[in-house]
């Protein structure tokens, strides 16, 4: 029994997309399971989607007036016509208020108003078109107006969009076809809603595939876009930005940030004498190490070559300093011969050494790494106040 089970997980487990992680499955169900950097390019993204069918919105919908004021009787179409150039203005104001500013939160009131519009409008002509009585073509553009939410549905498909974002969008949806089909009761047609309903949520099925496989694609992207390759390790420019990201939530929240560079002494030696395979070794071993010793919260992030940063929020100097010393007892790593691998430490805390952006608190840290490097390597310097290079750090165990 529990191979049947194990086989029917496997091969469901095949039909999940392929290019995805186990640990990363969640991420297509919750938003809240995302890291920043995804989070932020999403929210960027949905927002540019938003802007895009704005536009084409704001085109089309005043466009289609024309075939009202062809078919329908006055002051039918009067009223139409009205409802139309009211939801071109307001796609037209959201094109030109909502610019993307990376908040997942401003991403979701683009949606809202995107969807809010329409829905707005489809609720507004369905109950008007249902106290007349319809024939022959303008029978048909009626027809088509009651089309309207299946293709709101099918508009879910272009946003990146998890399961549950998914089923809450299209539960609103389906819940504004209902109250449009409540105001209309008595001149309701119910078996065309009924099959137009069908119609909408078969549509919302195969929309939140499309949804999930966009965001499927996003996930890795953006994974292979911000990770060093070869250490797990942020790469620089996406490092760069949570650094940013960080400061300026340390900024307004009044905490502490703390930024340590580490370099590794003598690597080039490592190269040098047992080949770039073994020192590339070094350095994934290296990565793991840091990324199992720190918080959740901590980023690690690879500067460049055998340089690496560690990012601390809510974190002042001396617990840095407590972090670093902990992190350099449990050892970086070994090198080939079996010596422990070290690293010179530069420590900079945006409080304490009263810097005034990021760039300054990298520098600082950047100087400070190499204050510890020339005065004798394996040193941790924080600035003490004297401009000495700080502490020598604990011994990190051997590796023989
Ligand atoms: P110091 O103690 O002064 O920091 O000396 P060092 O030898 O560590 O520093 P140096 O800057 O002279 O040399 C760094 C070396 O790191 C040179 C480069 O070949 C090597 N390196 C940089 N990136 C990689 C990599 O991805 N893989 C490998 N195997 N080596 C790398
Ligand atoms: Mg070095």
């Amino acid at each position: 029994m529990p191979s049947l089970i194990d086989l029917l997980r496997g091969r469901l487990a095949t039909l999940l997309p392929s290019e995805l992680r186990a640990e990363e499955l969640v991420k297509l169900l919750l938003p809240h399971r995302h890291s920043m950097l995804l989070t932020q390019r999403r929210a960027t993204l949905i927002v540019n989607r938003v802007r895009l069918l704005a536009f084409l919105f704001a085109v089309l919908t005043p466009i289609w007036g024309l075939v009202d004021l062809m078919v329908f009787p006055y002051p039918l179409w009067l009223s139409l016509v009205t409802f139309r150039l009211l939801a071109c203005a307001a796609f037209a104001c959201l094109l030109l208020l909502h610019r993307p500013n990376g908040s997942l939160y401003g991403a979701y009131r683009a949606v809202a108003c995107l969807f809010a519009i329409p829905t707005l409008f489809y609720i507004a002509s369905h109950t008007l078109l249902g106290g007349y009585q319809l024939t022959e073509l303008s029978a048909v553009a009626a027809a088509g107006y009651a089309f309207l939410p299946l293709l709101l549905m099918a508009g879910l498909a272009i946003f990146p969009l998890t399961l549950l974002e998914n089923a809450v969008l299209a539960s609103a949806l389906l819940l504004a076809q209902a109250v449009a089909a409540y105001l209309s009761w008595a001149t309701l047609d119910w078996p065309s809603f009924a099959a137009v309903f069908w119609l909408a949520l078969l549509i919302a099925g195969v929309t939140a595939l499309a949804s999930l496989s966009q965001l499927a694609f996003m996930i890795v992207l953006v994974r292979q876009a911000i990770r060093d390759p070869l250490t797990g390790t942020f790469a620089r420019a996406s490092g760069q930005e949570i650094l940013q990201l960080q400061w300026d939530t340390s900024r307004r929240h009044d905490t502490g940030l703390a930024v340590a560079l580490l370099d590794l002494d003598h690597f080039k030696a490592i190269n040098h004498r047992f080949g770039h395979e073994a020192g590339d070794a070094v350095l994934r071993e290296f990565g793991r190490h840091l990324l199992a010793t720190l918080r959740s919260t901590d980023s690690v992030l690879r500067w460049g070559g055998e340089a690496f940063v560690i990012i601390m929020p809510d974190t002042d100097m001396d617990q840095a300093r407590l972090v670093l010393d902990r992190m350099v007892r449990r050892g970086l790593g070994g090198r080939p011969d079996g010596t422990p691998l070290t690293a010179s430490i530069g420590l900079a805390e945006r409080c304490r050494d009263f810097t005034e952006s990021s760039a300054e608190l990298m520098a600082l840290a950047d100087r400070r790494m190499h204050l510890a490097k020339a005065s004798g390597r394996n040193r941790l310097c924080t600035g003490g106040e004297d401009g000495t290079a700080g502490t020598a750090l604990a011994e990190p165990p051997s590796h023989a």
